[in-house]
């Protein structure tokens, strides 16, 4: 048996009628482009984000620069992150101007460290992107605490739905961003976004910028504009597919709780059940022996890779406009031993036995 780290044949199939009907409604209606759709989805996101605004725009990436652009940083501000998020904060930081300073992770969970947060602010931050990785919420108490009045951009694109004392990520800080890039917990059929807050003013913003700058048609009343819309035919299969997301996640949970059963305690990482707060949007386990457990996986048949191999602070692209040195040990030690294994709501019964049994296999026979 071979288990893939992921299969989008899968849902495509499973919704192939209800996916036909909602782009035959589309283009019956000829409006491909800020219709009905995309109001429906932007209504019912927001409502299922617990915030009062939801814009859909054209991906992930461009909801983190729309959000910079929205909250006025640009170039000769910082903005504090973590590098161990596959770098999309880092290209919208870069895109606007601004300069990215990195803040180092907490061990267990692998989000930002609110203390490191304490430690990366300056006199020229003027706002941090805290990413929820793998489908975990960070510490979004201590990370407001730490950041005090300056504003706090959550990466959800992988945390749709995630929760703790029933707020969702996204409804945390001044604005949340969303990719539905097809892999990710809730997913599109190709690009698409969005932002999501709680501040009229926010989104009176993110709203201009996200089409020229426009006020009124064709008057660009705001500078920083971009064109980011998100199309009526993505708007419709994410309104087919919201519904089914908390029973996706909990499915995804499940698998990775498997996993830890299969595998003897103590594994970093792996000591606690995955709760409410983590939509388990990837399975990471770490070793201190990757290289050995990714070579007995894939003879086992499992897929597996690594989210994400080069942290954003030795990206050849970013190295040269870095000040110098960056000192991020939990983040390096963290990157040297993550290896993700297949989990995706439409892993059948069987694969998700193979996958523990191989694991606990490598596990009990590590030579
Ligand atoms: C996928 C992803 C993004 C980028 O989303 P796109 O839609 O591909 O631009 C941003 N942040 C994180 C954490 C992601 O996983």
């Amino acid at each position: 048996m071979r288990v893939p780290l992921n299969d989008l044949q899968r849902a495509c199939h499973r919704d192939g009628d209800a996916i036909a009907a909602a782009m035959a409604r589309v283009v019956a209606r000829g409006r491909v482009l800020f219709g009905p759709e995309t109001a429906a989805f932007e209504a019912a996101f927001a409502a299922y984000c617990g915030t009062s605004h939801c814009l859909g725009v054209g991906n992930g990436t461009d909801a983190l620069e729309l959000a910079l652009r929205a909250l006025g940083v640009g170039p000769g501000d910082e903005v504090v992150t973590v590098a161990n998020g596959g770098f999309y904060a880092t290209t919208a930081i870069l895109a606007v101007g601004a300069r990215p300073r990195f803040a180092d992770i907490d061990p267990g969970t692998l989000t930002l460290s609110p203390v490191a947060l304490a430690g990366a602010l300056t006199p020229r931050t003027r706002a941090i992107i805290v990413t929820h990785l793998y489908g975990r919420l960070a510490d979004m108490d201590g990370v407001l605490d730490a950041a005090g009045t300056i504003p706090v951009i959550e990466d959800c694109a992988q945390a749709h739905g995630a929760q703790r004392r029933g707020r969702r990520a996204g409804a945390f800080g001044a604005i949340g961003c969303f990719s539905f890039y097809p892999t990710k917990n809730l997913g599109a059929l190709g690009d698409a976004g969005a932002v999501v807050t709680s501040d009229a003013a926010l989104a009176d913003r993110l709203g201009a910028l996200r089409q020229y700058g426009w006020g009124d048609k064709y008057v660009v009343a705001r500078a920083g504009g971009r064109n980011s819309r998100m199309d009526e035919i993505q708007a419709a299969v994410l309104t087919l597919r919201l519904p089914a997301l908390d029973d996706a996640n909990a499915r995804r949970r499940a698998i990775i709780a498997r996993y830890h059963a299969a595998v003897p305690a103590p594994v970093p990482d792996w000591a606690s059940p995955v709760g409410l707060d983590d939509v388990a949007h990837l399975a990471v386990v770490r070793s201190p022996d990757r290289a050995r457990l990714a070579a007995a996986l894939a003879r086992a048949g499992v897929d597996t890779a690594i989210h994400y191999p080069v942290p954003d602070h030795h990206q050849p692209a970013l190295r040269p406009l870095l000040a110098g040195p960056v000192s991020l040990p939990v983040t390096e030690q963290a990157t040297a031993q993550i290896l993700t294994l297949p989990c995706f709501p439409e892993m059948t019964e069987d694969e998700v036995v193979h996958v523990a049994a191989a694991l606990a296999d490598v596990w009990v026979h590590p030579a």
